[in-house]
């Protein structure tokens, strides 16, 4: 800006300047040829007293170099005398102007580009006495040749305006711009300076204010859109267009972005999965899309849905749902179904062959008890596998309406023993009881389902000889039934998984002893549905004890 006043600045003063020249040249020159005009017509008066006195005795004096020209002309037109050209070689100038008019009037004036003299001429011509007529001219100069006259001073005045122009200019633009470089447009009412800004100012102050509102109502549409997202449980990402993240919130940015930054970074950047870059396209075909993406063991549920505005996807928004449970039940169901099909194949294989062979009549008679007995054993082994089977989905499905009540558990594991002493007897393990009442509010079907899976364990697997403790009591104000035996134990590494489905530790001692592999699942879900704890000891070749802590006693 201080660059556009300089420059205008010199170009109006020197524009000025040479205007200033053209227009004084013009009254200079109308000015002298005034005076150069007077004083030729007084010199032709005086010349033309003498000539009447003197006749051509005063002209021959005359010196031919002297800037006046004089002519004599004869009142026939002839030339009698001129002192620049040969008089006898000059034309008539009865025609001229000048002599015209002198003949009609006594004094005549003209002036006119004279070819002789290749130059603009003043002509005054005064007729004499005797009716000749001396004429006087003199070179007038043109403008232009004024101008070129004067070139040099002008010259020099043209150079020092120009430094004067250029001094006072450079000045000017500066102190014209200095209160726009001073001003403060944090407080635009508080400037002082151009009274032409003040409409200006104002209009900044008023955008300032608007600004500042704007951004507080963004600001506080964010911290309430934040509070909402920061304590969700899923992770939602706002995204632009092109799939930058445009906000996150903590749960997602705990599930992708891995090192913490994230917003204003592509989301691939965030996480490089293949599910997220699938996403991506979905949304810029402006599709909402689904995928299921696999991070650290965990399953999350990705959601996109794209959001449009005139026609456009402008952005999306991304909802990151943990769906591990889900994903895991699924697993779970699969995999159940899988072993549930399996373990009834065996003994159904069995059957099969077995009755195969004794309708082809191929069982010699005295094996017929064994097959008999084998048939049972495996028919035996299915009922009980179905029995758990349905025990299990019915935990599975709607245990938590089952009616609760109060139980005591000390009745409750005197039943069970005593249901399970024949087994004991031919496993020859001794199982004793001790302990106290204890009552637990709970469903008395499956707290006696979880005394007699862990009772029925600890003599399964028993040596002959063992033992079988079954307490039952209060710890820390938590009803308490526990399970010891003097059987093989469980190694450690298989500690955690013996609550799983069809696990088992020895498979083939499990089938040996009708084991299905689901009893202590059965435990383990009806202790869930009891909000009771299980706590397992257990040494291999020296025993187990499980113990099972119940927070809710008797109402
Ligand atoms: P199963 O029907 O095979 O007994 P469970 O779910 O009841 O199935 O038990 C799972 C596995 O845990 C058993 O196969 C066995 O290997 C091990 N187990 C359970 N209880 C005991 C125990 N008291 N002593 C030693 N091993 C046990």
């Amino acid at each position: 800006m201080t660059k556009r006043i300089f420059r205008s600045i010199c170009f109006a003063a020197l524009g000025v300047f040479f205007a200033s020249v053209l227009l004084f040249t013009g009254v200079l020159y109308h000015y002298f040829s005034g005076e150069q005009r007077n004083q030729l017509r007084m010199q032709t008066q005086l010349a033309a007293r003498a000539v009447s006195r003197e006749g051509m005795g005063y002209l021959n004096e005359l010196d031919a170099d002297e800037a006046v020209r004089i002519t004599w002309i004869g009142a026939d037109g002839e030339v009698l005398f001129d002192s620049r050209s040969d008089s006898e070689e000059m034309e008539n100038h009865l025609e001229r102007e000048e002599i015209r008019e002198a003949l009609a009037s006594g004094f005549g004036e003209s002036s006119r580009y004279s070819v002789t003299l290749m130059e603009r001429a003043l002509y005054c011509a005064q007729r004499l006495e005797d009716g000749t007529v001396l004429r006087m001219s003199v070179s007038q100069s043109t403008p232009l040749t004024l101008i070129f006259g004067m070139a040099q001073p002008i010259c020099i005045i043209f150079a020092l305006a120009a430094i004067l122009s250029f001094a006072l200019a450079s000045r000017l633009s500066r102190q014209i711009v200095a209160p726009l470089n001073r001003l403060n447009l944090d407080e635009p009412l508080e400037n002082e300076g151009y009274d032409e800004l003040s409409p200006l100012l104002r209009r900044i102050d008023l955008q300032k204010r608007q600004i500042a509102r704007q951004s507080e109502e963004l600001l506080q549409k964010q911290k309430e859109f934040e509070a909402v997202t920061e304590n969700m449980a899923e992770g939602i990402l706002l995204l632009n267009a092109k799939g930058f993240v445009l906000s996150i919130n903590p749960a997602a940015r705990r599930l992708l972005a891995q090192d913490g930054t994230s917003v204003g970074q592509h989301l691939l950047s965030v996480n490089r999965s293949l599910q997220l870059s699938e996403l991506l396209e979905q949304m810029e075909k402006g599709r909402h899309g689904e995928k299921v993406l696999e991070l650290k063991e965990r399953w999350y549920q990705l959601d996109i849905s794209p959001v449009f505005s005139e026609g456009e996807v402008s952005g999306a928004v991304l909802l990151v749902l943990d769906v591990t449970e889900k994903e895991k039940a699924e697993q779970m169901r699969r995999e159940f179904t899988a072993n549930v099909s399996h373990e009834l194949k065996t003994p159904l294989h069995t059957i099969s062959g077995c009755a195969e062979l004794l309708e082809n009549g191929m069982v010699k008679k005295e094996d017929l008890p064994r097959f008999y007995a084998q048939i049972q054993t495996e028919a035996q082994r299915m009922i009980h596998l179905v029995e758990d089977i349905i025990r299990l989905s019915h935990l599975d499905e709607g245990a938590a309406e089952m009616k609760r009540e109060n139980v005591e558990l000390y009745a409750l594991a005197k039943g069970v023993v005593e249901a399970l002493s024949a087994q004991a007897e031919t496993a020859k393990v001794e199982v004793k009881l001790k302990g106290e009442v204890v009552v637990v509010w709970g469903v008395s079907q499956l707290l006696q389902s979880i005394l007699y899976n862990l009772c029925e364990n600890a003599i399964k697997y028993n040596c002959k000889g063992g033992s079988v403790t079954v307490t039952v009591g209060e710890r820390q104000g938590q009803a308490m039934l526990c399970v010891a035996d003097t059987g093989i134990g469980i190694p450690p590494e298989h500690q955690d998984r013996i609550f799983e489905r069809f696990y088992r530790v020895d498979k083939s001692r499990s089938k040996k002893v009708g084991g299905t592999g689901l009893g202590l699942s059965i435990v383990k879900h009806a202790a869930r549905l009891h909000d009771a704890k299980i706590e397992l000891k257990s040494e291999p070749g020296k025993g187990t004890e499980i113990t099972v802590l119940f927070p809710e006693m008797g109402r």
